[in-house]
């Protein structure tokens, strides 16, 4: 332990410089691809160009990545930093002698994915901050995840294996989607990669969580555990017993009542948006010069825009509803959640973080 005096800066920062390296890398994969002199993406089948599709995608991956390494802290910065860069690329693609050219409805495919991506990020954060309760294991196991090389290459098999199932079945639905099967290819593999990373990261997330509860694990070092309500011995971090709660079984009727209310104001909101806004002069107009393509990225994003609102939404009142989750040990809530607890004496300090 002496010689490992921060541990837990040493398991954040290792999964953040992680984590950038990998938002640099997609950063320049697209930088590459969005400047390659000459590409066209094939056609819609009696239509305009389709990479519109592409463009919404890349921008709903992009900005997850960027905002999982943490170069920025607030939406709303990462939202004008997404603009500028969708605005960058477009612009250097009109100047630069490459035979590509500016484009709106580019901008407009980049501005629909920038936007689901903030509603995703900001439906599944943390309700508080700093995060509390379960929302700190989950961040800690997180951190704990991402800080292993190792690790990465088993979520990178996933990616593999998710594009590998993802890029046939693309293509055979190319033929009913009249989309090009290369377009409907790349599509299908980004997508296969993302959903089969997601999966082993969150797969991989609640093992980690499982096992911090087993050992009363610190989530911000991984060590097995110090005496609770008090700080991690290996690290400092300040641990309360609410941390390892397993929160309250949610009733399949408490989950309808919560959703109610949000998911018919999202429905909604949606409903009027696409009744009006094609009707409003001026705007109109605009609309009407997109491409279709353009306009169901749009679509696209309306949709996950007001999902996102709505998941948040749910969480509030679903934790408003819950009492805050069952401490497994008794003793524990007795003075909310603060007694102390033995570690397991199996435990060494490190063995969490091996795992
Ligand atoms: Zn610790």
């Amino acid at each position: 332990m002496a010689a490992d005096p921060s541990p837990r800066l040493a398991a954040t920062a290792a999964a953040t410089r992680h984590w950038r390296l990998l938002a640099s890398l997609a950063i320049v994969v697209y930088l590459v691809g969005s400047h390659w002199p000459r590409l066209r993406f094939p056609e819609v089948a009696g239509g305009p160009s389709s990479d519109k599709i592409v463009h919404f995608f890349s921008f709903l991956i992009l900005t997850t990545l960027v905002w999982r390494a943490r170069w920025f802290t607030r939406l709303w910065s990462l939202f004008a930093a997404g603009l500028a860069f969708a605005a960058f690329d477009e612009f250097t693609q009109a100047i630069l002698p490459i035979e590509r050219f500016f484009n709106l409805d580019d901008l407009v495919g980049d501005f629909a994915g920038l936007c689901a991506a903030l509603a995703v990020i900001h439906g599944t954060a943390p309700l508080t901050s700093p995060p509390r309760g379960v929302a700190r294991l989950r961040q800690g196991a997180s951190a704990l995840l991402a800080a292993r090389l190792m690790n990465w290459a088993q979520l990178a098999v996933a990616a593999a294996l998710g594009a590998a199932v993802g890029v046939p079945l693309a293509v055979m639905g190319a033929g009913a989607a009249r989309i090009d099967p290369l377009v409907m290819g790349l599509i299908g593999g980004g997508v296969g990669a993302a959903a089969g990373g997601f999966l082993a990261l969150e797969l991989g997330v609640r093992a980690r969580i499982r096992t911090l509860r087993e050992h009363r694990g610190c989530p911000a070092c991984g060590a097995a555990s110090a005496p609770v309500g008090r700080a991690c011995a290996c690290c400092g971090e300040p641990l309360e017993a609410t941390i390892w709660a397993v929160p309250d079984r949610i009733r399949f009727a408490g989950v309808v009542a919560a959703s109610a209310v949000p998911l018919a104001i999202a429905a909604l909101g949606l409903g009027l948006a696409v009744a009006v806004l094609p009707r409003l002069p001026g705007l109109a107009f605009a609309i009407e010069s997109l491409e279709p393509i353009t306009r169901m990225a749009v679509l696209a994003g309306g949709v996950v825009v007001a999902g996102g609102l709505a998941l948040r939404s749910i969480r509030a009142r679903l934790q408003q509803r819950s009492s805050g989750g069952r401490v497994a040990d008794a003793s524990d809530t007795r003075d909310g959640g603060l007694a102390s607890v033995a570690a397991p004496s199996a435990s060494s300090p490190r063995e969490v973080v091996e795992r």
